[in-house]
């Protein structure tokens, strides 16, 4: 009994606040308190934002964002088909942040798990990156 959804949008800056809209309307289904739901919709923008800003750096590209819901429990997976990640580890962790220029703070992926209960992070060099959140 698991009720699921799956978007796919471009890279576009505008999309951060449509994808965060989208699965605020989704996770409304399980009947979440409004800190779950704000926590849940600032970890979606963190890893919107990142494939946005780091998977696509130079160009717009695909984003998909599947979510499931099973019983009290939400995933989301955030995807792009970008330049992926050398060192995940040392990515995640926290002020770590390889666009300094930007005014990045490298903070993230600290918010994603801090916010969410549990926080995977798979990436291919090359081929892009999946972020997998569940709360
Ligand atoms: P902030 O999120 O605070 O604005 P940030 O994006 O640099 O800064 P994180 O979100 O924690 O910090 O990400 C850390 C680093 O991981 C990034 O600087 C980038 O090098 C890499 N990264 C994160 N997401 C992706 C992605 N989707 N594709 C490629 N690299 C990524
Ligand atoms: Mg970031």
């Amino acid at each position: 009994n698991t009720n699921r959804m799956v978007l796919e949008f471009e890279s576009r800056s505008q999309n951060e606040s449509f994808a965060r809209t989208v699965v605020a309307a989704f996770a409304a289904t399980m009947d979440p308190t409004l800190e779950e739901l704000a926590d849940i919709k600032t970890a979606v923008s963190e890893a919107v934002t990142n494939c946005i800003i780091h998977g696509y750096p130079d160009k717009i590209g695909i984003i998909t964002m599947r979510c499931s819901i099973s019983g009290d429990e939400i995933t989301v997976e955030v995807e792009d088909n970008g330049v992926g990640i050398e060192d995940i580890n040392k990515a995640m962790e926290p002020l770590y942040t390889t666009r300094p220029d930007l005014e990045r703070s490298g903070m993230g992926f600290s918010f994603m798990e801090a916010f969410m209960d549990e926080l995977e992070v798979e990436s291919v060099v090359g081929e892009g990156t999946l972020v997998r959140m569940r709360k």
